[in-house]
């Protein structure tokens, strides 16, 4: 629908800072997930060999991952809703955007929704207790403010924000978004976002072939200071851009359930390699 594209358009332009983008390369193996680690010595509660078992099993046993799939695909449908402006700690920004979409019209949101159910997955078959921000991708919402808050009360041990960019086309690569001091809540967990984010930008490069951005950031690494998700979270958290939705390689790329399935296994990994 012509005219829905265009609104979608539209309306991420209001917050393009936080769509990304990718650009394609050959593309790696697949990482296998992080040997066992060893078993607890001296213990005869157990057989060595179940708890070497166990730990394969899941390795993410205890640990707590808040995933937000950026946007929503219902967002459109009540701009009143997401452009509410609200309190980021450093500025007053709209409650959401619909996001980007590639030029032929596949969504940043169905994009995001796609791999945070694969990365839930993966995450969960390993252990993980996770928690997503939305249940569908339908509705409308929630707020950026919400969304960091939903992490909070989790009280993750990690938490990442799935996006995708909508730059110029000649633009392409992923980067990862960390949270900057801002004399706010995300102060005490600045140091351990930048450990996941280097963490997870040196996996999903190894996993999906994704290039670093031509465009924003050292090395895929880029700080920032306007994003609610980030200003408000009080556990370890970073946004990641998995490439540009608006460079044709990458949109090929995007759409491609096997690829999907490679960035959540990306993801995961640099999550499982953060809180081991
Ligand atoms: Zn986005």
């Amino acid at each position: 629908m012509r005219a829905l594209s265009v609104a979608v358009f539209a309306l991420c332009g209001l917050a393009a800072t936080a769509c990304a983008g990718q650009a394609a390369s050959g593309e790696t193996v697949i990482s296998a997930p992080t040997p066992a680690a060893a078993p607890a010595s001296g213990s005869d509660s157990a057989p060595a060999s179940v708890q070497v078992k166990d730990a394969a099993v899941a390795p993410l046993k205890g640990k707590v991952v808040a995933v937000d799939p950026g946007h929503n695909g219902g967002n459109y449908k009540d701009p009143k809703a997401i452009n509410k402006q609200v309190d980021v700690l450093t500025k007053r920004k709209a409650c959401d955007t619909t996001g980007t979409a590639t030029n032929d019209g596949y969504s940043e949101a169905a994009f995001t929704w796609d791999v945070s159910q694969r990365l839930a997955k993966i995450l969960k078959r390993r252990g993980a207790k996770v928690v997503m921000t939305r249940s569908d991708n339908a509705s409308v919402g929630p707020c950026i403010t919400e969304r960091a808050a939903i992490g909070n009360k989790a009280k993750a041990d990690a938490a990442i924000s799935v996006h995708a960019d909508g730059a110029a086309a000649g633009n392409h690569g992923f980067h990862v978004i960390m949270p900057k001091k801002i004399n706010g809540p995300v102060d005490p967990v600045v140091g351990a976002s930048r450990k996941l984010g280097v963490a997870v930008r040196d996996s999903f490069t190894k996993t999906t072939g994704q290039p670093y951005s031509t465009y924003i950031g050292s090395k895929a690494l880029n700080f920032r200071d306007d994003l609610g998700g980030l200003n408000l979270s009080t556990v370890p958290k970073i946004f990641i851009e998995c490439g540009n939705m608006r460079n044709a390689a990458e949109a090929a790329k995007f759409r491609d359930p096997a690829f999907r399935q490679k960035v959540a296994l990306g993801l995961a990994n640099g999550i499982q390699t953060y809180l081991k």
